[in-house]
This record gives structure tokens, sequence and C-alpha cells, in this order.
């Protein structure tokens, strides 16, 4: 049963039961019946709405999809694993205090090797932010 099929069942419920609507209890469940037909109603254009705007949204990804490929090529994902990959590999870039240039490593460097600038040779003070900045109290 739609909605607006059971709306119009509880109408004709309360229609046998002969309700006076000039009557307080008449007038409250007759102003919800006709409350509930109406919202039932609106509920149903707005389900079809919706439809037609999902169909209309998949046709549009499926364009979308043959555009990327002819725009971009097939070959657009593996480029965006291999600058993932990249990035996996250095975790961490590091300035030099001295001349400037800037270094990249990954973890494992980081923590267990002495890291000097591949330019000037300095070494890098490294210090961990999360125990310098750690509460004082
Ligand atoms: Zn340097």
């Amino acid at each position: 049963m739609s909605l607006s099929e059971k709306a119009a069942y509880i109408k004709g419920l309360m229609d046998g039961m002969e309700l006076d609507t000039t009557k307080k209890e008449g007038k409250i469940l007759a102003a919800i019946q006709d409350l509930l037909a109406e919202m039932a109603g609106t509920v149903e254009t707005l389900e079809g709405d919706v439809d037609q705007v999902y169909e209309e949204l998949d046709a549009i990804d499926e364009d979308m999809d043959d555009l990327e490929e002819a725009v971009f090529g097939e070959d657009e994902e593996d480029d965006e694993d291999d600058e993932e990959d990249l990035r996996d590999l250095y975790d961490y870039e590091l300035t030099c205090p001295k001349c400037g240039t800037v270094t990249a490593v990954d973890e494992e460097t980081l923590m267990n090797e002495e890291i000097c600038c591949p330019e000037c040779g300095a070494k890098f003070d490294i210090h961990f932010e999360d125990e310098e900045e750690a509460p004082q109290e």
C-alpha cells in the first residue's frame, strides 16, 4: 500500500465511524487525517523527484568516467600509485639549519642514524616536538 492509499484507508475508517467533525475530538481527527493525506502526497512527489535525480546523477557519473578516460587516459591510476610510493618512502623533510638544503628521510633513518646535510655536511639536531611540548605541570 502506498502512503496515499494508507491515508485514504484511514479516511475511509473515519467516515465509517461517522465522526461528528463539529465536535472537538472529531475536529482533531479530521485535521490529522487531512494533514496525513497532504503529507503522503508531498512525500510521494518527493520520492519520485529523488528517484529521477539519482537516475540523472548515475548517467552524469558514467559520462564523467568516459570523459576522464578520454582526457587522462587509462594510466592515471598508475601515476597516482607512484606518487604515493614516493611519499611512503620519505616521511620527513628536514631543512638544514646552516645552508637551508631540504633533505627527505624515512622514519627509520630519522630514528636510527645521525643525519648530515648532503650539501654542507652539518649535523641535524633533531628535536621531537612531542617531548618538548609536554605539559609542564
Ligand atoms: Zn646544509
